[in-house]
């Protein structure tokens, strides 16, 4: 039955199908039918990446497989959430190796964007972190992929947006930790030189990320916040949260109710930011020791918080430039803010070095920006994307909506090895998105 898919930027929106399996067997029958299909996750990434007008939807197929607690090596089967996943091993000492800004995503999608968090530079991206994995191809076949077991099919699916196959199974490696509980740091930088400086002088952070005002002018310009963190210790923490280190957050969660207009989000946005920035109790640097949840998930606290966009939707533009780039980070920043089509706060990170195939992370800076749909943007994005080639950088696919094939290509040198992978396993090309055909990353149907 077709219904109304979109992914978290509510743009686009297309007619498709969501077939569902408990069991693998179940996922065998739906590969052996005739029509196209793409595997569909928690639809978290924000555009056309896990639309198509038949998925294969892994949210019933969420079991945990076996989890070693000594060696904080687990194994479930790929539709299982992040949410999920820390309900079980925060309490056993054990945390996500990588986690992006939203538990609610699969596992099988953190592999299918390869997804990166705020300690890029420190342990790379989930792929760093992942023993193996089952995959499906468009035959039934299913291989076990690993380092040494298929290294093409292997590099390929992290990061190659489904394109390989369905991803069934993953066995990765956790990170220890004391306590729950995360050392966090906040520095303001009066504009963007400052943060740049002080996101080296605080490099050896496990965790950075920048909250930037887009829209201050002058002296003032990339005004922002800086939040570090690490995972704190037993003697980090004061004797009320000692007595329970390894407690869990409180799930206490709001829902937005409707599509609001955009403007909306633009005057909560700037207040948010004025109160941290200019708060009376806020200093140059404020330390303090949080639970997980806030510093890692703020903004899943408010469930449907993409509403805010308004029904025409959003989307994410999310690119990352060399670190001697930084002129094309000024030139793009003074861009989206001379044209006032941008949501006024921006996300700074720091990418470490990164050899892959097909993975965004490349060393440098990533910034990412919402946008709301409205129009002359994708002409105005189209802008953006020829200055970040221009300064070597690329386009993150898990956000994308609109890039061109072009832009693509010329952002991922290896971009035809991985096209040929595709090919080498999935010949009858059933497997495709609405992302990968506007990509030519699929032949003709
Ligand atoms: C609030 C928010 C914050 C975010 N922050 C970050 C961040 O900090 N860093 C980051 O990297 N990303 C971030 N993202 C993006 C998100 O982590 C990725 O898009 C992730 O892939 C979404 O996973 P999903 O389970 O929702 O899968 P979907 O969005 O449904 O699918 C994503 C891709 O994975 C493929 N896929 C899904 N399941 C499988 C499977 N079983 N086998 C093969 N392929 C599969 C799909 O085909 C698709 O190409 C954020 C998203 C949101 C909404």
């Amino acid at each position: 039955m077709n219904k109304k898919l979109a992914n978290w930027g509510n743009y686009p929106v297309i007619e498709g199908d969501e077939e569902t399996f408990v069991f693998a067997d179940q996922l065998d029958r739906l590969i052996e039918k005739e029509q196209p299909y793409i595997a569909r996750g928690n639809g978290r990434c924000y555009g056309d990446a896990s639309l198509a007008e038949r998925t294969i939807s892994t949210l019933k197929f969420d079991k945990i497989l076996s989890f070693n607690i000594a060696d904080g090596v687990f194994e479930c089967q790929s539709g299982i959430t992040l949410d999920q996943i820390l309900a079980v091993i925060v309490p056993e000492g054990w945390f996500l190796p990588v986690t992006p800004g939203t538990k609610f995503i699969t596992i099988g999608g953190a592999l299918g964007s390869d997804v990166h968090g705020k300690n890029h530079h420190v342990d790379g991206s989930i792929s760093n972190h992942v023993i193996e994995f089952d995959l499906v191809l468009e035959s039934g076949e299913m291989i076990l992929c690993s380092a040494d077991n298929y290294p093409d099919l292997f590099e390929a699916t992290l990061g190659g947006m489904g394109l390989t196959g369905v991803i069934s199974r993953v066995k990765f490696r956790l990170k220890k930790i004391e306590t729950s509980y995360i050392k966090q740091k906040q520095v303001k930088a009066k504009n963007l030189q400052e943060l740049i400086t002080l996101f080296d002088t605080y490099k050896d952070y496990t965790y950075s990320v920048a909250w930037i005002d887009c829209l201050k002018k002058g002296d003032g310009f990339g005004r922002s916040i800086l939040l570090l963190g690490e995972h704190a210790t037993i003697n980090d923490l004061d004797e009320g949260k000692k007595a329970d280190p390894l407690k869990m957050p409180g799930n206490k969660q709001i829902t937005f109710p409707i599509n609001m207009p955009w403007w909306v989000l633009n005057k909560l946005t700037v207040k948010a930011f004025n109160f941290l920035y200019y708060g009376k109790n806020f200093k140059k640097e404020i330390n303090n020791v949080v639970s997980y949840e806030p510093f890692f998930y703020p903004l899943d606290k408010i469930l449907h918080w993409n509403r805010l966009y308004g029904k025409k939707g959003f989307v994410q533009y999310q690119f990352v430039l060399p670190l001697d780039a930084k002129d094309g980070l000024i030139e793009i920043m003074h861009r989206i803010s001379d044209e006032g089509l941008g949501s006024f706060l921006a996300v700074l990170k720091v990418f470490g070095k990164q050899e892959s195939m097909i993975s965004f992370p490349k060393e440098g800076y990533t910034l990412a920006l919402d946008f709301p749909v409205r129009n002359g943007l994708l002409e105005f994005l189209d802008e953006l994307d020829k200055i970040v080639l221009k300064y070597n950088g690329r386009l993150y696919m898990s956000k994308d909506a609109r890039m061109k094939p072009e832009t693509l290509q010329s952002g991922y040198p290896e971009l035809d090895r991985f096209k040929s992978i595709i090919k080498k396993y999935n010949p009858q090309g059933k497997i495709r998105s609405a992302q990968s055909d506007r990509l030519l990353l699929t032949g003709t149907k």
